[in-house]
This record gives structure tokens, C-alpha cells and sequence, in this order.
């Protein structure tokens, strides 16, 4: 059942939320050993949550949108009093003395928290691989990965652990495990949704978002999350934009631009195809659908691997042994530091923090980071213009369907090359969305994206709904 639905049975009083909750408890019970997507499942906390939104509800109270709806949480999202690891050694025994705003938001409008989810080591990764406890396995498949960073998030929902789960995107890890592990994810506006309380990764990327099995789902929980929020300087001061109230207004008269650097070399033939079914649902619906070129997003990618590792070298600067997490002594500060750090972060965070310290270094900053900064200014000119012709972009969201685990862990550059059509809009700061659009040679599930400029996320979700149907329609 949908968030919808479960949220509507429980505020009416036909379903109890401890029922409910009790029910998602039982599969996450009986698949969780193989599939891995938590770190922490909270099974007593909620159940205490479950039971206090049924005596509201018996006491005449409306506990909000989410009424009783099972939530899990990515674990880069700080919860009180609740472990927080990222999935790494260094954060090992580490409670957050407060809730991630998203959190709170989610607990006011009724949500039941029932674990924190897998996630590659700080979320740097596209398999879930870097995870410090092991892989999360794709629940269509075990012996592939379910994207990442947020893979446990994206196996959760698709193993029907939860029909919601919250993910962070900084270059396509909502995005990626949900077309990858068939969900619909959102990676919102930057600004949009409060970032308060999510372990920083690369500040002027990372956003939060919803995984849900549906486009509905999707937009409600973007709703229930989004909005000003004083401790996040970069948040929006805007009103949430209505989401739920537009989703059937369909695409007629839109006009839509197939992005065609995206479809190029890398692109697997069977998920190609599927793009391009999904632009003649969307022409059938109305739109005008057309090739577009947006020359600049080539170059995504190699910026994207100078300012995300940049931006993570200082913010992961605070891992010192000093103020978090397990200490390994040494005979000076400098050595006790260097000591928790090599013990503390895997092989793909020291990569990060050894790329994004050269890429700032002098002499080095002006050819590196600078050029980057240049790259990422050019992209969103280059979507401004498209923008100028089209009210959305289409394209792949994966350049493959979900890849055999230990597929790619040898050589990072080709797990880079996983998130090639999905970092432009972090670097351009656009929502977008993946939507699950049937499946591949292997019978294995494909996610089209749709993207939109800033604050055009009702219109992304129009287009959304759409292929949603479509896809039902000719399954
Ligand atoms: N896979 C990309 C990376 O490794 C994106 C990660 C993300 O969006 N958090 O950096």
C-alpha cells in the first residue's frame, strides 16, 4: 500500500498504525537478513510511535498527513539520541544531540521512524559498496548492487520494508538507486528542503529528497519536508509549492527536450530505449517532444570531481578524534589525528580528502577547483538556454541497469561514470526526478529522469505522473 493509502485507512481510524507497522516489521524481518538495507531498525521506538498516533486518533485528534506511515531515514540524517554512523568507522558510537529539520518535520505530520538506512561511506559512492558494514543487495536481484549512495533507502522501499524513505543527492544518490532498485526518487531544488542535520558531504550540492513506489507518495512527502528554515542559510524563504493539487494536470502543451549528450556513448541500448518510449508517452500525452543539445553537461562529471571532493576535504575536516567518534591515541595530537583518520575512513573517503586537498592547494587552485567553479557556470548557462526553449529536459537517469556487486569496485572511474546524467542538475542546482519506466535486456528495472529549472518542481511532477500512468498502461 501507498503512503496515501495507509496514511488515509489510519487517520480514518479503519487501520491501527501498530498494525501497520507491525506488518512492515514482519517482511523487513523475514528478507532484511539478505538484503541489508538498514543499519538500525528502531522496531521499539516505533512501535511506541505507532501506538501514541493510534490514541490520537481514538482521542478525535488528526496526527497529520503522514499518520502512521513507516519512514526509514538515510543514516547521514542526524536523529536524537540515535546512532548516526554514515557508514563509517569514525562516527562509530555517535549520537546527534538533535534532529535533522527534515526529521522533525516528518515525526509532526505523524510518520513512524522505523530504521536508519545503508549508505556508501559519507555517501560517496553508486553501489552502497563503501559502506563501512557491508553492501545493501538490490532486492530485484541479490547479486547486483542497488545504486547509492542511498542504497538502503532505495532497497528498502523496493523490498516494501517502507513505502517512504528519505535519501540525500549530491550527484545522483537519490536518483541512481532509484532507478536502479524501480522507485520513484526526487532530488529537489537546491534550497528547497532544509539541510540542517544532514552530515555534510559537499555543501553546495547536497540535497534531501524523497523514495517512495510512487510519484503521489513522492510529493506529499515533498511537502510534508520542504520549506524555510532559519538554520539552513541556504534554505529557500519561499512557501512549499503545491505538489499533490497538480499531478493530474498532465502535459498537454508542454514542451519537452530529449537531452542528447545524455543518450550518447555509455548508454546502454536497453535503457536508451527506454527513454525514448518514455518521450513518445509523454508526446502521446501532449507534449512537444524534440532533441535537444545541452553542450555543457559533458563536462559535468569532471567538475563535479573537483568541487565535490574540494567541498569534502574540509568538511570532513572535523573528524579529528577530537570532537566525535572513536580516538586512536598517538604520541602527538598530530599523530593521534593521523591515527584515527587511517583507522576511521575507508579507501573512497581518503580518495576524496587526498583529490579534494590538491584541488584547493595552492599553486594548484586556479587550474583545479577554479576551473571547475568555471565548468559549473557554463552548465547552467548552457540549461538556461535550453530552459528558454523547453519546460523540461528528458533523459536517462542511469547509463545502466543495476550492475553485478563487485562490478566496478576496482576501478572508481567507472563507478563515477554511473552518475554522468545526473550531476549536472546538482551542479546547476535543479530539481529532478527518476521515475521507474519499465525494464531492461535483463529484465531488470529502468528509471527515466526528468528535470526542470529551480522552483519548477510542480512541473516536474506533472510530467512524472504522466509516464507513471503510462508505464501502468502498457505493463
Ligand atoms: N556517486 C556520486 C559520488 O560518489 C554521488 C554521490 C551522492 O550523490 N551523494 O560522489
Amino acid at each position: 500500500m501507498s503512503a496515501h493509502e495507509l496514511a488515509a485507512a489510519i487517520r480514518a481510524g479503519e487501520r491501527s498504525a501498530r498494525d501497520v507497522l507491525d506488518e512492515h516489521l514482519a517482511t523487513i524481518e523475514a528478507r532484511e537478513p539478505q538484503i541489508h538495507a538498514f543499519n538500525l531498525v528502531l522496531a521499539d521506538e516505533a512501535r511506541a510511535a505507532a501506538e501514541a498516533i493510534d490514541r490520537r486518533v481514538a482521542a478525535g485528534d488528526d496526527p497529520g498527513p503522514l499518520a502512521g506511515v513507516p519512514v526509514a531515514l538515510k543514516d547521514n540524517l542526524c536523529t536524537r539520541g540515535t546512532p548516526t554512523t554514515c557508514s563509517s568507522r569514525i562516527l562509530e558510537g555517535w549520537c546527534p544531540p538533535y534532529d535533522a529539520t527534515v526529521v522533525k518535520r516528518l515525526r509532526a505530520a505523524g510518520a513512524v521512524i522505523v530504521g536508519k538506512t545503508n549508505l556508501d561511506e559519507f555517501a560517496m559512492g553508486s553501489s552502497t559498496e563503501n559502506s563501512a558494514f557491508g553492501p545493501t543487495r538490490n532486492p530485484h536481484d541479490e547479486t547486483r548492487v542497488p545504486g547509492g549512495s542511498s542504497g538502503g533507502s532505495a532497497a528498502a522501499v523496493a523490498a516494501g520494508f517502507v513505502p517512504v524513505a528519505l535519501g540525500s543527492d549530491t550527484g545522483g544518490s537519490i536518483r541512481q538507486p532509484a532507478a536502479l532498485c524501480g522507485v520513484v526518487g526526487v532530488k529537489p531544488t537546491y534550497g528547497l528542503v532544509s539541510r540542517y542535520g544532514l552530515v555534510a558531504f559537499a555543501s553546495s550540492l547536497d540535497q534531501i529528497g524523497p523514495l517512495t513506489t510512487t510519484v503521489a507518495d513522492a510529493a506529499l512527502v515533498l511537502e510534508v519536508i520542504a520549506g524555510h528554515d532559519p538554520r539552513d542559510s541556504t534554505s529557500i524563504p519561499e512557501p512549499v509549492p503545491a505538489l499533490s493539487a497538480v499531478l493530474d494536470h498532465g502535459v498537454e502543451g508542454l514542451r519537452i527536450g530529449v537531452v542528447s549528450e545524455l543518450l550518447g556513448e555509455g548508454v546502454a541500448a536497453d535503457v536508451a530505449a527506454r527513454v525514448h518510449a518514455a518521450a513518445d508517452a509523454l508526446a502521446r500525452a501532449g507534449a512537444t517532444v524534440e532533441p535537444v543539445s545541452v553542450p555543457a553537461v559533458t563536462y559535468g562529471l569532471s567538475a563535479y570531481y573537483l568541487i565535490a571532493p574540494a567541498e569534502a576535504s574540509s568538511n570532513l575536516a572535523r573528524y579529528d578524534g577530537v570532537r566525535y567518534g572513536p580516538r586512536v591515541d598517538g604520541a602527538t595530537t598530530g599523530e593521534m589525528m593521523t591515527a584515527t583518520r587511517t583507522r576511521g575512513f575507508g579507501a573512497e573517503v581518503k580518495r576524496r580528502i587526498m583529490l579534494g586537498t590538491y584541488a584547493l592547494s595552492a599553486g594548484y587552485y586556479d587550474a583545479y577547483y577554479g576551473k571547475a567553479l568555471r565548468v559549473r557556470t557554463l552548465i547552467g548557462r548552457d540549461f538556461a538556454a535550453a530552459y528558454e526553449r523547453y519546460d523540461l529536459l528528458l533523459s536517462p537517469t542511469s547509463p545502466t541497469t543495476a550492475f553485478p556487486l563487485g562490478d566496478k569496485t576496482a576501478d572508481p572511474l567507472s563507478m563515477y561514470l554511473s552518475d554522468v546524467c545526473t550531476i549536472p542538475s546538482n551542479l546547476a542546482g535543479h530539481p529532478a526526478v527518476s521515475v521507474p519506466f519499465g525494464t531492461g535486456a535483463d529484465g531488470l528495472p529502468v528509471g527515466v529522469q526528468l528535470l526542470a529549472p529551480a522552483l519548477h518542481e510542480a512541473t516536474l511532477f506533472r510530467a512524472a505522473a504522466v509516464l507513471e500512468l503510462a508505464r501502468e498502461e502498457t505493463s
